[in-house]
């Protein structure tokens, strides 16, 4: 049964979508099987993976309120070894059109229902919002990653995303298990960037994960491409470095497992 992991931060170009993009090429190195499910209208995991409005003119918009088999519109990436369930700018309207809906908290949850026993992993590539469709994202997960991306008032959005969690749990009797955030853009050489990772191991002790991700420009250039790191530049040092934050990610999942 998968684990679905919502990448999340109310904070606009913080690295969701990289991440998004990237973690699972990296996991299906180790024979782990991953859906990225894309959730933000501006569509971005799904342009970055190589896809566009022409080619999937379906997208999760239209199981979300629409009749479509969720099953129907996911796409394998065979280049890639994961899949994705696309999205459109059609979503933008979702936030409005849910609105009305019984049970509109857990639309997404419910689509997602039907993908936990063939997948790993499941990740939810977040808008930078904390709509509706945010809040459908957190009840659908089990666990949220929060790229931060180290720069200065990073952590001032935080405490808004960490208290939309709160209320997702405790209102929607949701228990996410596990919450990690995630060092993006990080140069070390940067006082500004040692502050911010300083100051977030510090506030959120064994809530941060050891990896960072650097800030590199051939992350920013491959979704030019369609491709993730892994195919683009293989041995860089941003690969080296979401190397090991697969790594990190599925030990955590071991121990978790053991528990
Ligand atoms: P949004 O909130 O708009 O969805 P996001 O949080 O998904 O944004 P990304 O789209 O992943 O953020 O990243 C924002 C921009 O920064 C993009 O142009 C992306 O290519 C670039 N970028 C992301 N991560 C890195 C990195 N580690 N090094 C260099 N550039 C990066
Ligand atoms: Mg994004």
């Amino acid at each position: 049964m998968a684990t679905v992991v919502a990448v999340c931060n109310n904070k606009g170009g913080v690295g969701k979508t990289n991440v998004s993009c990237n973690l699972p090429a990296f996991l299906t190195l180790y024979q782990k099987t991953v859906l990225l499910v894309d959730f933000d209208h501006q569509a971005n995991a799904t342009y970055s993976l190589g896809f566009n409005s022409k080619l999937v003119p379906l997208s999760i918009y239209h199981a979300l309120v629409g009749q479509i088999s969720p099953i129907a519109l996911v796409r394998t990436t065979a280049l890639f070894g994961f899949d994705l369930l696309p999205s459109s700018q059609d979503l933008a309207g979702a936030e409005i059109e849910l609105v009305g809906l019984q049970n509109r908290e857990i639309k997404l949850a419910e689509i997602l229902e039907s993908f936990r026993p063939r997948y790993d992993y499941i990740f939810i590539d977040c808008p930078p919002s904390l709509g509706l469709l945010t809040v459908n994202a957190l009840v659908a997960a089990d666990e949220v990653l929060i790229p931060v991306q180290a720069e200065y008032l990073a952590l001032e959005g935080l405490s808004q995303l960490l208290s939309t969690i709160e209320l997702a749990r405790r209102n929607l009797g949701k228990d996410l298990r596990d919450l990690r955030a995630l060092l993006t853009m990080h140069d070390r050489r940067s006082r500004i960037c040692r502050e911010v990772e300083t100051n977030l191991r510090n506030n959120f002790p064994g809530y941060v994960f050891q990896t960072t991700i650097p800030r590199a420009s051939v992350l920013a250039e491959a979704p030019k491409f369609g491709r993730t790191i892994l195919h683009h530049a293989p041995e860089s040092k941003a690969t080296k470095a979401y190397r090991q934050l697969a790594e990190e990610f599925l030990k955590l999942h071991e121990n978790s497992e053991k528990v």
